[in-house]
């Protein structure tokens, strides 16, 4: 007697019994001040809850305003603008693989980290890199950069702005941009946790490629990214005779979408309109009283930090404000410090990759002055909890002096 088809019965893989995400989630969310993903506002979550015709007018029109967005939060009047459905990592994949090839001479600045994994991924498409090891705690002089630039000929150099692993921040990177330009050679540079938390100037600064995740300094979902390339970046891109093995990172199908009206793939519809929230308010806020607002709460929040007794990870030279480094007294592990602030104060904050520090991120909200009491508190608590000495009141007076401006 034949059997239908359908009888679950039969079915060899059975299904499983799960909870539900209520059962699943804190009931009240935890506050996101790790190293991203960050707190999102409330007009890119509800832009996140919406579904449209990826290929439709409205996306279109909305697709146009993204990118005349992006060029302000990237200072450039290229039009090289696209979008990247992946996180930060396949922004930084798409301008690597569409910009080096078997062969290429790639110099990376290394300076930890994220900057690791640039020339990692050069590696990977072939290219010949060489690379650039910068110190924990220290960024490269500008000779040693003259020096390697001159030593490896390089056709790319590829450095970050902020290195968010430890805490570093590479304040020659204009410098940096105009040494590999007089030798030739493009600039790729990681700003997925620093772009719109300080200045970054892609054409003043002779940028070709700049990079940039969603969840961080943007304050959007992630898995929605950004990318630029400068005209001669993307003559490099055009001009390539080597297939690209990566198909959804082609730049040149990427164009289909993101200048042709046409398709590439799905567009995460979502995230692109929840990018576009994102951007709206960064230009309503402005570049100018957005890094304002990063810098004050960030310092603030170091004053506070260090007020209480505790110490910051990097040398205020090369100190990174969008992410700060703190050091974990000793006997504790980050991952002591950050389980107890998210189990018993609801804050989130990160370790980092082996390094004997939290990380306190200063990106997007982030830097709103409810956050930081909030937060100064957690972790003054958390410290006392756990037995380690340090002075609250301090800590909280010193923030309060740095948000009111009595630094
Ligand atoms: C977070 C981060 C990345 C990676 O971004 P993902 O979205 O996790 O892929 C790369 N570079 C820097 C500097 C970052 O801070």
């Amino acid at each position: 007697m034949p059997t239908s088809s359908f009888t679950s019965a039969s079915s060899a893989v059975p299904c499983p019994v799960v909870e539900s995400l209520d059962a699943i989630l804190p009931e009240e969310p935890l506050l996101m001040m790790g190293a991203g993903p960050v707190p999102i506002p409330a007009a890119v979550a509800k832009a996140n809850a919406i579904v449209i015709n990826h290929l439709g007018g409205t996306m279109v029109k909305v697709i146009g305003q993204v990118k005349s967005m992006a060029r302000y939060v990237f200072q450039t009047n290229s039009k090289w603008v696209l979008g990247v459905a992946g996180p930060g990592s396949a922004a930084m994949e798409m301008a690597i693989s569409n910009l080096a090839w078997e062969g290429t001479r790639v110099l990376s600045i290394k300076n930890g980290f994220f900057s690791e994994r640039m020339a990692e991924m050069g590696r990977r498409v072939g290219a010949r890199v060489s690379t650039l090891d910068v110190a924990d705690r220290s960024v490269a002089s500008l000779e040693e950069v003259a020096e390697a630039i001159r030593r490896e000929r390089p056709e790319i150099v590829t450095v970050v702005q902020g290195e968010t692993s430890n805490t570093v921040w590479n304040y020659h990177l204009k410098e940096i941009a105009a040494l590999a330009k007089a030798a030739g050679a493009l600039v790729i540079v990681d700003a997925v946790c620093t772009l719109s938390t300080m200045p970054l100037e892609m054409d003043a600064w002779g940028i070709d490629a700049v990079i940039t995740g969603g969840q961080k300094g943007l304050s959007s979902i992630p898995g929605v990214s950004l990318i630029a390339f400068s005209d001669a970046a993307w003559e490099r891109v055009k001009g390539r005779t080597a297939p690209n093995a990566h198909w959804c990172l082609d730049a040149s199908l990427a164009e289909n979408f993101w200048h042709n009206a046409g398709y590439h793939y799905t567009a995460p519809v979502s995230g692109v309109l929840a990018l576009h929230e994102a951007l709206r308010l960064v230009c309503a806020e402005t570049l100018e009283k957005r890094f304002a607002r990063h810098l004050k709460c960030s310092l603030a929040l170091q004053d506070g930090v260090a007020a209480m007794g505790l110490r910051l990870y990097t040398p205020e030279a090369c100190r990174l404000n969008s992410v700060v480094g703190i050091e974990v007294p000793e006997g504790f592990s980050p991952a002591d410090v950050c389980s107890h602030i998210s189990r018993m104060h609801q804050v989130e904050i990160s370790g980092s990759f082996g390094l004997p520090i939290v990380r306190v991120g200063q990106m997007g909200e982030q830097c709103r002055e409810h956050n930081l009491f909030r937060t100064v508190h957690a972790l003054g608590r958390t410290m006392v909890d756990l037995g380690v000495k340090v002075d609250l009141p301090a800590g909280v007076a010193a923030l309060e002096r740095g948000l009111s401006g009595g630094r």
